[in-house]
């Protein structure tokens, strides 16, 4: 768990031994998503004249644009009046980003009964049951952290940005080295100078845990790495 962040309460259920087979939080984020669909995490965003990610209904955190106009209006279809609603270019998310948090909600729903490969090792010596989740959120994580750096580079000639994305190819240096060069700082520094020190710390610690995984200590992402990842704020 990162530091600072709050503990929260979890609701287990155990089998006879003593092993978690379910978690379940009392409240999470995705309850207020459109039929708690993490599918739908991105509904209600655009992607804003400036390039920045905003919401529909609220000013531009970026250029400071307006909320959109969301009035229908009348619109002539040959010699008949129809009233549409506004529709929008550039809505925030690919087919890409539904099908990774499709994923991702049904690993953590899924019953961790499905993992007992390694339920006779210890607390301390095996992933979490649920670690395919941690895995899965980083591979969607570094997708969206190059969509940030090619919108950054857009003004840029295609092959400056090719060539910088493949000089700054592992998710780590982009974080730090590319980002530094673009921003001015680190991809953490810039998050918690924004207020967003929780999400940095969390983020900063699912990478360090991740990168264990992958050499030598699958332990590394247990049960409370998953659980921070997906509640961090209950
Ligand atoms: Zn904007």
């Amino acid at each position: 768990m990162p530091r600072g962040a709050p503990t929260r309460k979890i609701l287990s259920l155990k089998d006879r031994a003593g092993r978690v087979i379910m978690t379940k939080t009392p409240t999470t984020w995705s309850d207020d998503l459109p039929g708690r669909s993490w599918a739908s995490l991105w509904s209600g965003y655009v992607v804003c004249g400036c390039g920045g990610i905003r919401k529909i209904t609220e000013p531009c955190p970026v250029c400071a644009a307006e909320p959109y106009d969301l009035t229908p209006q009348a619109v002539l279809v040959g010699d008949e009046a129809m009233i549409v609603n506004p529709i929008f270019a550039g809505a925030e998310g690919r087919y890409e980003d539904y099908v990774y948090l499709q994923m991702l909600q049904r690993e953590w729903e899924r019953p961790t009964a499905d993992f007992e490969h390694f339920a006779h090792f210890s607390e301390t010596d095996r992933p979490s049951a649920k670690a395919a989740l941690v895995l899965l959120f980083w591979g969607y994580f570094e997708t969206r952290i190059e969509r940030l750096h090619r919108a950054v580079m857009k003004t840029l000639p295609p092959r400056i940005v090719e060539s910088q994305l493949r000089r700054y190819s592992g998710i780590g240096s982009r974080l730090f080295e590319l980002y530094q060069i673009l921003f001015d700082t680190t991809y953490f520094d810039d998050l918690s100078a924004h207020g967003f020190g929780i999400v940095s710390d969390l983020l900063r610690d699912t990478h360090r845990r991740r990168n264990a995984f992958a050499h030598g200590s699958p332990q590394a992402i247990n049960d409370e790495a998953v659980t921070s990842l997906v509640s961090p704020n209950t």
